[in-house]
């Protein structure tokens, strides 16, 4: 997937306008013999916040998507994603600067774990490095040098909250708590190591950083997020993912379910889908489980029905 934007002259004159610089290092890069790349720079030199030049602008491009949308259409392009179009409250406007943005870095399908995590642990590809205390690149059994950790079962949940935020390490809050109980009723834990018998867990977000006031992920986010964890499943090799909430099944199931947006949660639950070719089940998210204690005994039949495939596959492997 290419990073590079195509924008034309007035999309790019409206993101000027914005701060948001497109930067094309055509002439080094021909000179280099590299790829030409574009990147979205956040120009912070501005004296006024770039929030607010973004509000002023958004009232006067009325005849076409508005100067923010336009940003948020160009980072989620790039990405290949969609996008809904939102207004920016004018509260919201005046807060903290914003952070500078560097674009992702190439070659993360070609990266080993290690490589990976400290990528993830210097992110700036999109406006939540400014706010986070800590990447939250996952946990899970134990590994080798840096290796990625051997496990059956990976859990994918949304995105970090504030006490993840905190200790950069996934479900540690309450939700956290339930995830390691449901674990514990498998027989599994989330650092046990994977034996003769299986097991062995990593527990990764969609999202590596808290969005800020624990609001859901914005669709640029998880467009810049989503390379991140695409390799960590080509690196884990699970053999099961549990996927756990909208965001989550949004993230993986997008290209094996049609209608994924328009088809209420619920329905999606007790089938098995695929993901780079692992067998994905989905299940309510801890959180929601949380709100709603009889939706608990749904989470443990998608669980049993996880637990079955598996031991199916594992039998027709040895078969
Ligand atoms: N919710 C999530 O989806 N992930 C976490 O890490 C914590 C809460």
């Amino acid at each position: 997937m290419s990073d590079t934007l195509h924008l034309d002259k007035r999309q790019r004159a409206m993101l000027a306008e914005m701060g948001v610089r497109v930067w094309s290092p055509m002439s080094e890069a021909a000179v280099m013999g590299a790829p030409a790349v574009e990147t979205l720079v956040v120009d912070t030199s501005a004296s006024a916040p770039v929030e607010v030049v973004l509000q002023a602008h958004a009232e006067e491009a009325h005849s076409f998507a508005t100067a923010s949308e336009l940003a948020t259409q160009a980072i989620a392009n790039a990405a290949g994603y969609e996008t809904a179009t939102r207004q920016m409250p004018a509260s919201v406007a005046k807060a903290e600067p914003a952070p500078i943005i560097i674009q992702r870095p190439e070659g993360i399908d070609q990266m080993d774990w290690s490589a990976l995590n400290s990528t993830v642990s210097g992110c700036q590809a999109c406006t939540l490095c400014g706010s986070r205390q800590n990447t939250v690149f996952g946990v899970g059994a134990p590994a080798k040098d840096g290796q990625a950790p051997q496990v059956d079962w990976l859990i994918v949940g949304e995105k970090p909250g504030e006490d993840e935020d905190r200790q950069g390490e996934p479900f540690v809050g309450q939700a956290g708590k339930l995830l390691d109980n449901m674990l514990g009723a498998m027989k599994l834990s989330r650092t046990g190591t994977r034996t003769a018998e299986g097991g062995g867990v990593y527990i990764a977000n969609v999202l590596k950083c808290c969005p800020p006031g624990n609001r859901n992920p914005k669709p640029e986010e998880v467009a810049q997020c989503l390379p991140y964890l695409e390799r960590q499943v080509a690196l884990l090799k699970p053999k099961m993912i549990l996927a756990m909430g909208r965001f989550a099944v949004q993230a993986l199931l997008r290209d094996c379910v049609s209608e994924l947006e328009g088809t209420p949660y619920g329905k999606l639950r007790g089938r098995v889908y695929q993901y780079q070719g692992v067998p994905v089940v989905v299940t309510y998210h801890p959180n929601y489980v949380l709100r709603n204690l009889p939706e608990k005994a749904k989470v443990w039949a998608d669980l049993c029905l996880a637990m079955a495939h598996l031991q199916g596959s594992e039998k027709a492997n040895q078969g």
